[in-house]
């Protein structure tokens, strides 16, 4: 049976109603359109599913910790002082709250699908089974892997920035939909364009356009050191950080700063 869908109407960046095609495609027996706004270029899925949630179920899962995961907790530990307040909207099982459960810090992880957020909860992870609307303030944001996936990301970027306690920091972690990796198609077959999963396909202008309208502007982290001129160091990185997806988008902010 066909699940329900939720069009989108406008752009979930710029709020534009003019969309050019892109790329239709069938997946799990199911098609989807995915276009690009002509206004300001954004690429997305315009027919996704109504729920977006990944829910799996509880006895399907195990850990799936990722070199990520530690340094996402090693930036936000050279970040915060001891009793900071930590928000991770769209944890899943929690991993970065696991690892850092016996850090000075407390973490509060968000996630409104049930089986990830049972297994998370089961482990000891404090995880509020919502979706985060801004009601608690926090000393830094986590948005890991999430925004590909909800049809407001740009709003939810707004919620988690207005959240931060002043000089707090948000860091984001998407994938590109320039990934060098996307020149084989194969690749791209399997990792890109894959709706219903991912509906939102950022380009590092659309992530910048995201962090201006929630009055923040996003610096890589990791990797801040290559540009395009040190493209010969591009290989070496890549040995050195071997199972990262170091092509995607790593990014934080400083809020005022
Ligand atoms: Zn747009």
């Amino acid at each position: 049976m066909p699940s329900p869908r939720s069009p989108r109407s406008h752009c979930p960046i710029c709020k534009g109603t003019r969309f050019d095609p892109k790329l239709g495609l069938t997946r799990s027996g199911e098609s989807f359109e995915i276009v690009t706004c002509s206004d300001c270029g954004f690429i997305f899925v315009v027919d996704p599913e109504a729920d977006t949630a990944n829910h799996i179920d509880i006895e399907k899962i195990g850990w799936a910790f990722r070199p990520r995961h530690h340094q996402i907790r090693r930036l936000l530990l050279s970040h915060l002082a001891a009793g900071s307040r930590i928000i991770e909207i769209g944890c899943g099982r929690g991993e970065v709250g696991y690892l850092m459960r016996n850090d000075p810090v407390e973490y509060i992880g968000y996630e409104p699908a049930r089986g990830l957020s049972d297994f998370g909860i089961r482990a000891g992870v404090p995880i509020t089974q919502t979706t985060f609307e801004g009601n608690q303030r926090a000393d830094a944001l986590v948005i890991d892997n999430v925004l590909e996936h909800v049809a407001h990301p740009a709003e939810m970027l707004e919620i988690a920035a207005g959240a931060l306690n002043p000089g707090g920091i948000l860091i984001v972690i998407t994938p590109n939909v320039n990934d060098i990796r996307a020149l084989s198609p194969s690749w791209r077959k399997r990792h890109l364009w894959v709706p219903p999963d991912h509906i939102n396909f950022f380009s590092a202008a659309d992530i910048a356009a995201m962090f201006a309208r929630a009055g923040m502007s996003p610096r890589r982290f990791k990797f801040a050191p290559l540009s395009l001129q040190d493209f010969k160091f591009y290989v070496r990185a890549l040995a050195e950080t071997a199972g990262l997806s170091i092509f995607g988008h790593n990014v934080y902010a400083v809020k005022g700063h």
